[in-house]
């Protein structure tokens, strides 16, 4: 066979079917895998007449590679990626790409860009999004990296990657770490989707007290209007799985949520950027009070209430939930793109926020018709401070304001828990109040640290203390 034009190291989930995928679209593709028999399993099962070839060492994969030679790592993130590097090192040319696909932490692949720089080796750090179907059929890639080794990899990764009409959902994102950063960041917002819906299907079902099969129908509804999206698609296809018995099974799901660590560290970079992540971090801690299962069924006995959900209209009610989940997505997008924006500023990279909404427009968990919006937004204006601010944001958020807050009110009554959607209509409140109350912050951290304040009557910038006991 003739030379690949890639060579990708890891045959798990994603690894296969991003082969496949190459495969498909006409690409040559040489496979390597730490455990042989998988390669074997592979080349054996899923491979039939398409242009793929095994090696069974490095040595040999990179034999058979096309130079300026591509090798993308498919692996366990973290320890394995540095091992394969240093592997592969000594085998490439000056010139030659390395690139890792796999949920890097973006500050190991900042790492990994300087160090390769130095070793004259180019290296493109990207998030895959779209889980096995995406990687099989069209998943979000995010790379960045070496620049220039982008017109390399740029026509297999485009042929590959999910299609809104024509365009791809690829694009070069940045330096350094900043296409691992720019999934990271999908993926926090992915959490702070997940959670939303959680608690809307929550106040549906012990709120309103609507069975499964209700609830389904209304998320399909809600799917074909501004809701259209994977995540709500999926919300009913799980509604309407019904168990061996009958029953819907998403009944028996314990409900203690996993995580792997991209919210949380999407929720840790915020803290250490100052940027007021709510929403995605209330989300992560949802998750980290689901798992004391054990601790809350004790509690339930003991912190006994008298909440009760008020009657309602249940269409009314309906809306109402629709629009506070519309509303508090908005507020979702709007915190992890001023995430994104302050990480340009600290990290010195050009972020294209409309080339990333166009990236999670499609292949990816987050892909909706709403990221569309979002695109137009920063084409119409790539320096906006807040998504919130711009006409059609705003219009949305001002009609669904008080439904929004219903909503709230209707579950706080009832006694659920909706850490998201509160945490984003704080937010809101909190982002379009002029006159906080911060001055009491001030105010108390001069009184007992004499850290000074500015006066509303001077000129910023200008700190006064005051002895605050006795006096005034
Ligand atoms: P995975 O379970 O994360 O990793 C398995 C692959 O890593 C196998 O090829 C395995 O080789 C190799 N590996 C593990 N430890 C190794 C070691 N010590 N030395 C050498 N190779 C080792 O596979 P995945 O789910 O396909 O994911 C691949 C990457 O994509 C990961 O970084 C993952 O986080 C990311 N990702 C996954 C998804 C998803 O939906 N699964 C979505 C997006 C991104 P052996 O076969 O020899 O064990």
């Amino acid at each position: 066979m003739q030379q690949s034009d890639i060579g990708l190291i890891g045959l798990a989930v994603m690894g296969q079917n991003l082969v496949l995928n190459m495969a498909d679209h006409g690409f040559k593709v040489s496979v390597y895998n730490r455990s042989a028999s998988k390669t074997d399993e592979f080349m054996a099962q899923r491979v039939g007449d398409l242009p793929i070839q095994a090696a069974y060492s490095l040595e040999d994969l990179v034999q058979q590679l096309a130079a300026p030679r591509k090798v993308m790592l498919m692996v366990k993130a973290g320890q394995v990626v540095d091992d394969f590097i240093a592997q592969l090192v000594p085998l490439l040319s000056q010139g030659d790409v390395i690139i890792d696909g796999g949920n890097s932490l973006y500050t190991d692949t900042t790492r990994r860009s300087r160090a390769l720089a130095e070793q004259g080796i180019h290296f493109i750090g990207t998030g895959v999004s779209g889980g096995e179907e995406g990687a099989r059929f069209g998943p979000s890639i995010m790379p960045g990296g070496h620049e220039q080794a982008w017109p390399l990899v740029k026509p297999i990764f485009q042929a590959i990657a999910a299609k809104v009409g024509d365009e791809a959902c690829c694009e070069w994102v940045g330096p350094e770490g900043a296409g691992h950063y720019v999934k990271m960041v999908h993926n926090g917002i992915e959490y702070g989707d997940m959670q939303l819906i959680a608690e809307a299907y929550q106040l549906m079902r012990f709120g309103l007290k609507m069975s499964a099969d209700e609830c389904q129908a209304v998320f399909a509804k809600w799917n074909t209007g501004v809701l259209d999206s994977y995540l709500i698609e999926i919300t009913a296809d799980i509604l309407k799985f019904k168990d061996t018995d009958g029953e819907p099974l998403i009944d028996k799901v314990l409900d203690a949520a996993g995580q792997k660590g991209t919210g949380k560290w999407t929720g840790i970079n915020s803290l250490e950027l100052g940027v007021p992540l709510t929403l995605i971090t209330e989300s992560v801690y949802a998750r980290c009070l689901s798992a004391l299962k054990s601790q809350r069924v004790t509690a339930q006995g003991v912190l006994t209430s008298q909440a009760q959900a008020p009657a309602v209209d249940r269409e009314a009610m309906l809306q109402a939930i629709h629009d506070a989940l519309y509303a508090s997505k908005i507020i979702s997008y709007t915190q992890g793109y001023m995430l994104m924006k302050q990480a340009a500023a600290d990290y010195d990279w050009p972020l294209n926020y409309g080339g990333i909404a166009l990236m999670w427009r499609g292949g990816c968990i987050i892909r909706s018709r709403f990221l569309g919006e979002i695109k137009q937004a920063y084409e119409q204006n790539p320096d906006l401070d807040s998504l919130m601010l711009t006409p059609f944001f705003t219009q949305a958020l001002t009609q669904s304001e008080m439904n929004w807050r219903q909503a709230i009110v209707f579950g706080v009554q009832a006694g659920i828990a909706m850490p998201a959607l509160s945490a984003a209509l704080a937010f809101y409140d909190g982002y379009r109040t002029a006159k906080g109350s911060a001055n009491m912050i001030q105010a108390q951290r001069d009184y007992f640290g004499a850290h000074t304040y500015e006066r509303t009557d001077r000129p910023r910038g200008e700190w006064h203390h005051t002895d605050w006991v006795g006096s005034g």
